[in-house]
Protein backbone atom coordinates (compact mmCIF):
# COMPACT_ATOMS: atom_id res chain seq x y z
CA UNK A 1 0.00 0.00 0.00
CA UNK A 2 1.35 3.25 -0.67
CA UNK A 3 1.42 5.97 2.09
CA UNK A 4 1.56 9.38 0.07
CA UNK A 5 -1.19 11.27 -1.31
CA UNK A 6 -4.69 12.36 -0.32
CA UNK A 7 -6.69 9.95 2.32
CA UNK A 8 -9.34 9.93 -0.53
CA UNK A 9 -7.27 8.16 -3.22
CA UNK A 10 -5.57 5.86 -0.23
CA UNK A 11 -8.96 4.53 0.73
CA UNK A 12 -9.46 4.36 -2.85
CA UNK A 13 -6.37 2.33 -4.13
CA UNK A 14 -7.29 0.36 -0.36
CA UNK A 15 -10.31 -0.54 -1.82
CA UNK A 16 -9.61 -1.79 -5.32
CA UNK A 17 -6.65 -3.45 -3.49
CA UNK A 18 -8.86 -5.73 -1.21
CA UNK A 19 -11.62 -6.28 -3.97
CA UNK A 20 -8.85 -7.59 -6.75
CA UNK A 21 -7.04 -9.63 -4.06
CA UNK A 22 -10.49 -11.48 -3.28
CA UNK A 23 -11.26 -11.34 -7.22
CA UNK A 24 -7.81 -13.31 -8.19
CA UNK A 25 -8.59 -15.59 -4.82
CA UNK A 26 -11.27 -18.69 -4.93
CA UNK A 27 -12.29 -18.15 -1.18
CA UNK A 28 -10.52 -15.98 1.24
CA UNK A 29 -11.00 -14.61 4.62
CA UNK A 30 -10.68 -11.15 6.22
CA UNK A 31 -7.65 -12.11 8.19
CA UNK A 32 -5.85 -14.00 5.34
CA UNK A 33 -6.38 -10.39 3.25
CA UNK A 34 -4.58 -8.65 6.67
CA UNK A 35 -1.68 -10.70 5.94
CA UNK A 36 -1.29 -9.75 2.29
CA UNK A 37 -1.88 -6.51 2.44
CA UNK A 38 -0.33 -5.04 5.88
CA UNK A 39 -3.67 -3.07 6.57
CA UNK A 40 -5.29 -3.15 9.90
CA UNK A 41 -8.06 -5.43 11.15
CA UNK A 42 -10.51 -2.65 11.43
CA UNK A 43 -9.75 -1.14 8.15
CA UNK A 44 -10.51 -4.10 6.20
CA UNK A 45 -13.47 -4.58 8.00
CA UNK A 46 -14.56 -1.52 7.02
CA UNK A 47 -13.90 -1.65 3.46
CA UNK A 48 -15.19 -5.02 2.92
CA UNK A 49 -18.47 -3.79 4.32
CA UNK A 50 -18.52 -1.37 1.53
CA UNK A 51 -17.61 -3.97 -1.25
CA UNK A 52 -20.68 -6.00 -0.13
CA UNK A 53 -23.16 -3.00 0.13
CA UNK A 54 -22.08 -2.61 -3.81
CA UNK A 55 -22.91 -5.85 -4.53
CA UNK A 56 -18.98 -6.63 -5.47
CA UNK A 57 -18.48 -9.02 -2.55
CA UNK A 58 -20.19 -11.45 -0.80
CA UNK A 59 -20.00 -13.54 2.40
CA UNK A 60 -19.97 -17.60 1.73
CA UNK A 61 -19.88 -19.97 4.65
CA UNK A 62 -17.12 -20.92 7.34
CA UNK A 63 -13.76 -21.84 6.53
CA UNK A 64 -11.27 -24.30 9.14
CA UNK A 65 -10.32 -22.73 12.46
CA UNK A 66 -6.53 -21.74 13.16
CA UNK A 67 -7.04 -22.11 16.50
CA UNK A 68 -9.84 -19.70 17.23
CA UNK A 69 -13.25 -18.28 15.63
CA UNK A 70 -13.58 -19.94 11.99
CA UNK A 71 -13.15 -17.33 9.92
CA UNK A 72 -15.56 -16.10 7.27
CA UNK A 73 -14.87 -16.85 3.87
CA UNK A 74 -15.56 -13.86 0.96
CA UNK A 75 -16.10 -14.03 -2.92
CA UNK A 76 -16.10 -12.18 -5.69
CA UNK A 77 -19.33 -11.53 -6.97
CA UNK A 78 -18.84 -10.98 -10.83
CA UNK A 79 -22.54 -10.53 -11.64
CA UNK A 80 -22.55 -6.85 -9.40
CA UNK A 81 -22.10 -4.96 -12.94
CA UNK A 82 -21.65 -5.07 -16.69
CA UNK A 83 -19.80 -3.51 -19.11
CA UNK A 84 -20.33 -2.87 -22.98
CA UNK A 85 -17.82 -3.96 -25.74
CA UNK A 86 -17.74 -2.42 -29.05
CA UNK A 87 -15.98 -2.91 -31.81
CA UNK A 88 -15.70 0.09 -34.77
CA UNK A 89 -14.88 -0.59 -38.45
CA UNK A 90 -14.82 1.56 -41.46
CA UNK A 91 -18.24 -0.19 -42.01
CA UNK A 92 -19.98 -1.77 -38.97
CA UNK A 93 -20.31 -2.12 -35.29
CA UNK A 94 -20.24 -4.84 -33.02
CA UNK A 95 -22.03 -4.73 -29.28
CA UNK A 96 -21.36 -6.91 -26.52
CA UNK A 97 -22.63 -7.22 -22.95
CA UNK A 98 -20.81 -8.99 -20.04
CA UNK A 99 -20.09 -9.17 -16.31
CA UNK A 100 -16.75 -9.79 -14.54
CA UNK A 101 -16.69 -13.08 -15.09
CA UNK A 102 -17.63 -14.38 -18.48
CA UNK A 103 -16.51 -14.24 -21.74
CA UNK A 104 -19.13 -12.30 -24.02
CA UNK A 105 -20.99 -14.62 -25.82
CA UNK A 106 -24.29 -12.83 -28.04
CA UNK A 107 -22.24 -10.09 -30.48
CA UNK A 108 -24.34 -7.65 -32.51
CA UNK A 109 -23.21 -6.50 -35.50
CA UNK A 110 -24.68 -3.73 -37.50
CA UNK A 111 -24.28 -1.46 -40.20
CA UNK A 112 -22.96 2.23 -39.73
CA UNK A 113 -20.59 4.15 -42.37
CA UNK A 114 -18.24 5.25 -39.51
CA UNK A 115 -16.11 7.66 -42.12
CA UNK A 116 -18.29 10.87 -41.19
CA UNK A 117 -17.88 11.51 -37.67
CA UNK A 118 -20.90 13.92 -37.42
CA UNK A 119 -23.04 11.34 -38.48
CA UNK A 120 -21.60 8.29 -37.38
CA UNK A 121 -21.54 9.50 -33.63
CA UNK A 122 -25.15 9.97 -33.64
CA UNK A 123 -25.58 6.48 -35.44
CA UNK A 124 -23.27 5.03 -32.83
CA UNK A 125 -25.04 6.79 -29.50
CA UNK A 126 -28.58 5.53 -30.68
CA UNK A 127 -27.14 1.84 -31.22
CA UNK A 128 -25.37 2.48 -27.67
CA UNK A 129 -28.95 3.37 -26.02
CA UNK A 130 -30.99 0.55 -27.63
CA UNK A 131 -28.55 -1.94 -26.58
CA UNK A 132 -28.54 -0.09 -22.70
CA UNK A 133 -31.75 0.10 -22.25
CA UNK A 134 -33.33 -3.00 -24.17
CA UNK A 135 -35.88 -5.25 -22.20
CA UNK A 136 -33.02 -7.81 -21.55
CA UNK A 137 -30.68 -5.40 -19.96
CA UNK A 138 -32.73 -2.47 -18.78
CA UNK A 139 -32.28 -3.85 -15.02
CA UNK A 140 -28.42 -4.45 -15.33
CA UNK A 141 -25.45 -2.26 -13.50
CA UNK A 142 -24.07 -1.05 -16.22
CA UNK A 143 -20.41 0.59 -15.02
CA UNK A 144 -18.86 1.61 -18.25
CA UNK A 145 -18.55 1.07 -21.85
CA UNK A 146 -15.55 0.88 -23.84
CA UNK A 147 -15.01 0.75 -27.57
CA UNK A 148 -12.01 -0.77 -29.55
CA UNK A 149 -11.10 2.14 -32.29
CA UNK A 150 -9.11 1.70 -35.93
CA UNK A 151 -7.30 4.38 -35.19
CA UNK A 152 -4.03 5.88 -33.08
CA UNK A 153 -5.91 7.32 -29.73
CA UNK A 154 -4.72 9.65 -27.21
CA UNK A 155 -5.55 6.94 -24.72
CA UNK A 156 -5.92 8.94 -21.27
CA UNK A 157 -8.13 11.66 -23.10
CA UNK A 158 -10.26 9.50 -25.69
CA UNK A 159 -9.35 12.14 -28.70
CA UNK A 160 -8.92 10.07 -31.89
CA UNK A 161 -5.05 11.01 -32.62
CA UNK A 162 -5.04 9.62 -36.55
CA UNK A 163 -7.45 7.63 -38.35
CA UNK A 164 -5.65 6.35 -41.39
CA UNK A 165 -8.25 4.03 -42.56
CA UNK A 166 -11.09 5.96 -41.84
CA UNK A 167 -10.04 9.32 -42.63
CA UNK A 168 -8.75 12.81 -41.76
CA UNK A 169 -11.94 14.32 -40.45
CA UNK A 170 -11.80 11.82 -37.02
CA UNK A 171 -8.33 13.64 -36.55
CA UNK A 172 -8.67 15.27 -33.43
CA UNK A 173 -12.00 14.08 -32.70
CA UNK A 174 -12.76 13.70 -29.18
CA UNK A 175 -14.79 10.53 -28.90
CA UNK A 176 -14.16 9.53 -25.35
CA UNK A 177 -16.16 13.29 -24.00
CA UNK A 178 -18.44 13.03 -26.43
CA UNK A 179 -20.00 9.59 -25.74
CA UNK A 180 -19.53 10.20 -21.99
CA UNK A 181 -21.66 13.08 -21.65
CA UNK A 182 -24.24 11.70 -24.61
CA UNK A 183 -24.30 7.92 -22.44
CA UNK A 184 -23.57 9.41 -18.80
CA UNK A 185 -21.11 6.27 -18.35
CA UNK A 186 -17.24 6.04 -18.48
CA UNK A 187 -15.94 5.20 -22.01
CA UNK A 188 -12.01 3.93 -22.55
CA UNK A 189 -11.17 3.62 -25.94
CA UNK A 190 -8.13 1.89 -27.52
CA UNK A 191 -6.73 1.15 -30.67
CA UNK A 192 -8.39 -2.67 -31.72
CA UNK A 193 -4.89 -4.42 -31.65
CA UNK A 194 -4.18 -3.28 -27.95
CA UNK A 195 -7.61 -4.04 -27.30
CA UNK A 196 -7.73 -7.65 -28.88
CA UNK A 197 -4.37 -8.24 -26.52
CA UNK A 198 -6.12 -7.81 -23.81
CA UNK A 199 -8.58 -9.73 -24.58
CA UNK A 200 -6.34 -12.39 -25.21
CA UNK A 201 -5.25 -12.11 -22.03
CA UNK A 202 -8.30 -11.64 -20.14
CA UNK A 203 -10.52 -14.08 -22.12
CA UNK A 204 -8.65 -16.40 -24.49
CA UNK A 205 -5.02 -18.27 -24.72
CA UNK A 206 -2.80 -15.47 -22.86
CA UNK A 207 -4.31 -15.74 -19.45
CA UNK A 208 -1.19 -16.92 -17.71
CA UNK A 209 0.79 -14.88 -19.98
CA UNK A 210 2.55 -11.89 -18.33
CA UNK A 211 4.18 -10.68 -21.70
CA UNK A 212 2.24 -11.40 -25.09
CA UNK A 213 2.25 -10.03 -28.81
CA UNK A 214 -1.50 -9.97 -30.55
CA UNK A 215 -0.72 -9.17 -34.48
CA UNK A 216 -4.06 -7.92 -36.04
CA UNK A 217 -3.76 -8.76 -39.81
CA UNK A 218 -7.08 -7.37 -41.40
CA UNK A 219 -7.52 -3.78 -43.35
CA UNK A 220 -4.78 -2.64 -41.65
CA UNK A 221 -1.94 -4.79 -39.56
CA UNK A 222 -0.90 -3.41 -36.22
CA UNK A 223 0.73 -5.09 -32.94
CA UNK A 224 -1.14 -5.20 -29.38
CA UNK A 225 1.88 -5.92 -27.02
CA UNK A 226 1.65 -6.64 -23.05
CA UNK A 227 4.58 -6.55 -21.11
CA UNK A 228 4.48 -7.49 -17.11
CA UNK A 229 0.72 -7.81 -17.26
CA UNK A 230 0.33 -3.72 -18.99
CA UNK A 231 -0.35 -2.84 -22.30
CA UNK A 232 1.91 -1.14 -23.64
CA UNK A 233 1.29 2.38 -25.12
CA UNK A 234 4.64 4.48 -25.74
CA UNK A 235 5.06 8.07 -24.86
CA UNK A 236 2.68 9.14 -27.29
CA UNK A 237 0.18 6.16 -27.82
CA UNK A 238 1.91 4.78 -31.09
CA UNK A 239 3.24 1.74 -29.51
CA UNK A 240 3.05 -1.32 -31.78
CA UNK A 241 2.81 0.05 -35.29
CA UNK A 242 3.90 -2.74 -36.83
CA UNK A 243 2.18 -2.39 -40.46
CA UNK A 244 4.64 0.93 -40.16
CA UNK A 245 7.50 -0.83 -40.60
CA UNK A 246 9.14 -0.38 -44.17
CA UNK A 247 10.26 -3.74 -45.81
CA UNK A 248 10.57 -2.20 -49.31
CA UNK A 249 12.45 0.52 -50.94
CA UNK A 250 9.94 2.56 -53.50
CA UNK A 251 7.59 -0.02 -52.44
CA UNK A 252 3.52 0.86 -52.97
CA UNK A 253 2.15 3.99 -51.09
CA UNK A 254 1.22 3.52 -47.77
CA UNK A 255 -1.91 5.75 -45.96
CA UNK A 256 0.94 6.44 -43.78
CA UNK A 257 2.28 8.57 -46.04
CA UNK A 258 5.63 6.55 -46.34
CA UNK A 259 6.06 3.81 -49.23
CA UNK A 260 7.06 0.31 -48.60
CA UNK A 261 4.78 0.05 -45.62
CA UNK A 262 4.24 -3.76 -44.26
CA UNK A 263 0.71 -2.46 -44.77
CA UNK A 264 1.13 -1.33 -48.08
CA UNK A 265 1.97 -4.42 -49.10
CA UNK A 266 0.58 -7.33 -46.83
CA UNK A 267 -2.94 -6.22 -45.26
CA UNK A 268 -6.37 -6.93 -47.47
CA UNK A 269 -6.94 -3.93 -49.34
CA UNK A 270 -3.09 -4.00 -50.39
CA UNK A 271 -3.63 -7.99 -51.54
CA UNK A 272 -6.56 -7.43 -53.47
CA UNK A 273 -5.29 -4.16 -55.20
CA UNK A 274 -1.79 -5.87 -56.34
CA UNK A 275 -4.32 -8.53 -57.45
CA UNK A 276 -6.57 -6.12 -59.73
CA UNK A 277 -3.26 -4.82 -61.25
CA UNK A 278 -1.63 -8.11 -61.90
CA UNK A 279 -5.23 -10.67 -63.11
CA UNK A 280 -4.22 -10.05 -66.81
CA UNK A 281 -1.00 -11.44 -66.46
CA UNK A 282 -2.17 -14.73 -64.83
CA UNK A 283 -2.15 -17.68 -66.85
CA UNK A 284 -6.13 -18.89 -67.46
CA UNK A 285 -5.29 -22.18 -66.27
CA UNK A 286 -5.08 -20.64 -62.56
CA UNK A 287 -8.29 -21.49 -60.10
CA UNK A 288 -7.93 -17.53 -59.51
CA UNK A 289 -7.55 -16.35 -62.83
CA UNK A 290 -10.97 -19.02 -63.42
CA UNK A 291 -13.05 -17.30 -60.27
CA UNK A 292 -12.20 -13.80 -61.80
CA UNK A 293 -13.53 -14.62 -65.31
CA UNK A 294 -16.36 -15.92 -63.78
CA UNK A 295 -17.16 -13.32 -61.64
CA UNK A 296 -15.58 -10.17 -62.86
CA UNK A 297 -14.39 -9.73 -59.17
CA UNK A 298 -11.94 -11.40 -56.67
CA UNK A 299 -12.52 -11.03 -53.19
CA UNK A 300 -10.37 -11.64 -50.04
CA UNK A 301 -11.70 -14.92 -49.29
CA UNK A 302 -11.24 -16.60 -52.84
CA UNK A 303 -7.22 -15.96 -52.60
CA UNK A 304 -7.57 -17.80 -48.65
CA UNK A 305 -9.90 -20.51 -50.08
CA UNK A 306 -7.69 -21.10 -53.36
CA UNK A 307 -4.34 -21.03 -52.05
CA UNK A 308 -4.26 -24.61 -50.57
CA UNK A 309 -3.73 -25.36 -54.31
CA UNK A 310 -0.14 -26.01 -55.25
CA UNK A 311 1.60 -24.02 -57.80
CA UNK A 312 -1.46 -21.31 -57.65
CA UNK A 313 -1.14 -17.81 -57.57
CA UNK A 314 -2.87 -17.17 -54.96
CA UNK A 315 -0.58 -19.98 -52.88
CA UNK A 316 2.33 -18.13 -54.16
CA UNK A 317 0.65 -14.52 -52.90
CA UNK A 318 0.39 -15.46 -49.66
CA UNK A 319 3.37 -17.30 -49.11
CA UNK A 320 4.91 -13.74 -50.15
CA UNK A 321 2.89 -12.57 -47.75
CA UNK A 322 3.26 -14.46 -44.51
CA UNK A 323 6.89 -14.28 -45.37
CA UNK A 324 6.96 -10.18 -44.90
CA UNK A 325 4.42 -10.59 -41.94
CA UNK A 326 6.75 -13.13 -40.41
CA UNK A 327 9.36 -11.05 -40.47
CA UNK A 328 8.23 -8.19 -38.84
CA UNK A 329 6.78 -9.90 -36.29
CA UNK A 330 10.09 -12.39 -35.75
CA UNK A 331 11.87 -8.52 -35.16
CA UNK A 332 9.55 -7.61 -32.57
CA UNK A 333 9.82 -11.58 -30.68
CA UNK A 334 13.88 -10.60 -30.76
CA UNK A 335 12.79 -7.24 -29.06
CA UNK A 336 10.33 -8.57 -26.88
CA UNK A 337 11.13 -11.77 -26.03
CA UNK A 338 7.05 -12.41 -25.35
CA UNK A 339 5.88 -15.97 -23.31
CA UNK A 340 3.57 -16.30 -26.82
CA UNK A 341 2.47 -14.55 -30.00
CA UNK A 342 -1.69 -14.48 -31.07
CA UNK A 343 -2.33 -13.85 -35.10
CA UNK A 344 -5.90 -13.18 -35.57
CA UNK A 345 -7.61 -10.62 -38.23
CA UNK A 346 -9.33 -11.67 -41.04
CA UNK A 347 -6.19 -12.82 -43.08
CA UNK A 348 -4.79 -14.44 -40.30
CA UNK A 349 -8.10 -16.25 -39.34
CA UNK A 350 -8.88 -18.43 -41.94
CA UNK A 351 -5.93 -20.01 -43.81
CA UNK A 352 -4.25 -23.13 -42.57
CA UNK A 353 -1.62 -22.93 -45.15
CA UNK A 354 -0.82 -18.88 -44.16
CA UNK A 355 -0.43 -20.11 -40.76
CA UNK A 356 2.00 -22.53 -41.45
CA UNK A 357 3.66 -20.73 -43.60
CA UNK A 358 3.95 -17.79 -41.20
CA UNK A 359 5.35 -20.02 -38.27
CA UNK A 360 8.17 -21.21 -40.54
CA UNK A 361 9.38 -17.82 -41.56
CA UNK A 362 9.66 -17.22 -37.66
CA UNK A 363 11.64 -20.06 -36.80
CA UNK A 364 13.76 -18.74 -39.64
CA UNK A 365 14.02 -15.24 -38.39
CA UNK A 366 13.58 -14.90 -35.19
CA UNK A 367 16.95 -15.35 -32.99
CA UNK A 368 17.19 -19.63 -31.97
CA UNK A 369 17.01 -19.66 -28.73
CA UNK A 370 13.96 -16.69 -28.72
CA UNK A 371 12.09 -17.39 -31.76
CA UNK A 372 12.22 -21.58 -30.78
CA UNK A 373 10.86 -21.21 -27.57
CA UNK A 374 7.74 -18.90 -28.32
CA UNK A 375 4.92 -20.45 -29.46
CA UNK A 376 2.42 -18.69 -32.07
CA UNK A 377 -0.62 -19.60 -32.27
CA UNK A 378 -4.18 -18.19 -33.55
CA UNK A 379 -6.17 -16.41 -31.89
CA UNK A 380 -8.87 -18.26 -29.63
CA UNK A 381 -11.28 -15.13 -29.83
CA UNK A 382 -11.40 -15.67 -34.00
CA UNK A 383 -13.12 -12.35 -35.67
CA UNK A 384 -14.61 -11.10 -32.42
CA UNK A 385 -11.38 -10.13 -31.16
CA UNK A 386 -11.54 -6.58 -31.25
CA UNK A 387 -15.45 -6.64 -29.31
CA UNK A 388 -14.22 -9.21 -26.87
CA UNK A 389 -10.88 -7.37 -26.21
CA UNK A 390 -13.06 -3.90 -25.63
CA UNK A 391 -14.94 -5.71 -23.12
CA UNK A 392 -11.56 -6.67 -21.53
CA UNK A 393 -10.28 -2.96 -21.46
CA UNK A 394 -13.61 -1.57 -19.47
CA UNK A 395 -12.78 -4.79 -17.14
CA UNK A 396 -8.93 -3.77 -17.03
CA UNK A 397 -10.32 -0.14 -16.23
CA UNK A 398 -12.55 -0.33 -13.46
CA UNK A 399 -10.57 -2.81 -11.78
CA UNK A 400 -7.22 -2.55 -12.51
CA UNK A 401 -6.80 1.04 -13.55
CA UNK A 402 -5.36 3.29 -10.13
CA UNK A 403 -7.74 5.39 -11.53
CA UNK A 404 -10.93 3.57 -11.71
CA UNK A 405 -14.29 5.44 -10.63
CA UNK A 406 -16.02 2.14 -9.74
CA UNK A 407 -16.33 2.06 -6.27
CA UNK A 408 -16.12 5.90 -5.26
CA UNK A 409 -18.61 6.31 -8.09
CA UNK A 410 -21.18 4.00 -6.21
CA UNK A 411 -21.00 5.90 -2.76
ZN1 LIG B 1 2.68 3.17 -43.48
Amino acid sequence: MRNSGNSKTIKRMNQMAILNIVKDNELISRQQIAELTGLTPAAITGIVRELITIGFVKEVGLGESQGGRRPVHLKFNGKAGYVLGVEVTSKEITLAVTDFENMPKEMHTLAIDMKEPSTAIVELKKCLEKIIHSKKNHDKNFLSIAIAFPAIMQNETGVVKRAVNLGEKWNGFPLKVTLEQALSLPVFIDTNSKVAALGEKWFGGGMNCKNLIYINMGEGISAGIIMDDHIVQGAQGYAGQIGHTVMMDQGPLCNCGNRGCLEAICAIPALLRKVEAEIPAISESDTLKKRYILNQEIKMSDILEIAHMEDSYARDLLRKTARYVARATANMINTCNPDKVFIGGKLAVKSPFFIEEFKNNIRMHAFPEVGGSTPVTISKLGANSGVIGACALALTNLLKSPNSKMIIAKQ
